[in-house]
């Protein structure tokens, strides 16, 4: 038994039963699991389960061991944070796509990364070798990156298409707001002319 009016599920296997339900979650798309002290084992647990789920849109988690990042992915071992982020880390009650309110909070960078409070949206990236640049014979084994301002230019590899196998695509979740960003093959930095 636990503790009177608490389930036991939350102290033996909760992890286990949240990374099960991310795996073969097919209808939850936003989830508040911020200011849980969740530990760095459970953050590794629940990791696990949501690398497959491909549903949840938003996840707050700040308040625990563990941080998602521009992707959705969850990362264990970041030390929990206080002060200014637990101001906004909440779900908020009305959502407003596409429009961060607060200046404020852009100004410090402070978000949550989740994609359904702050309105991001889904951007898809093109770069056709011979048509974004002059060079048409590409080399497949040279990898093509993306590189986005708003990730600190983190190289995100590109994937050829799989109807037209000459473009290269990215599938990604911007928030609001203008983007800086730029490609690159085979390290070589290239800005698209199309
Ligand atoms: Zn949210």
């Amino acid at each position: 038994m636990g503790k009177v009016g608490v389930p036991d599920a939350f102290f033996q296997g909760f992890a286990e039963k949240w990374s099960e339900m991310f795996r073969r979650n097919q209808s939850l798309v936003h989830v508040d699991m911020s200011h849980n002290n969740l530990k760095v084992v459970d953050c590794e647990i629940m990791a696990e389960g949501l690398k497959q789920n491909h549903k949840v849109l938003g996840l707050h988690f700040q308040g625990n061991y563990g941080d998602i990042d521009k992707q959705g992915f969850l990362h264990s071992g970041i030390p929990k944070k206080i002060g200014e982020e637990a101001q906004i880390v909440r779900m908020q009650s009305k959502l407003k796509g596409g429009i961060v309110q607060d200046s404020r909070c852009l100004e410090l960078s402070v978000h949550s990364n989740c994609w359904v409070c702050e309105g991001w949206s889904e951007v898809r990236f093109l770069y056709t070798p011979g048509k974004s640049d002059n060079i048409p014979n590409h080399d497949v084994f040279i990898p093509i990156n993306l590189h986005l301002e708003f990730e600190h230019y983190t190289p995100d590899l590109m994937l050829a298409c799989e109807d037209n196998e000459k473009v290269y695509e990215c599938y990604r979740m911007l928030p609001p707001g203008k983007h800086k960003y730029y490609y690159s093959i085979g390290g070589d930095i290239r800005v698209a002319k199309d």
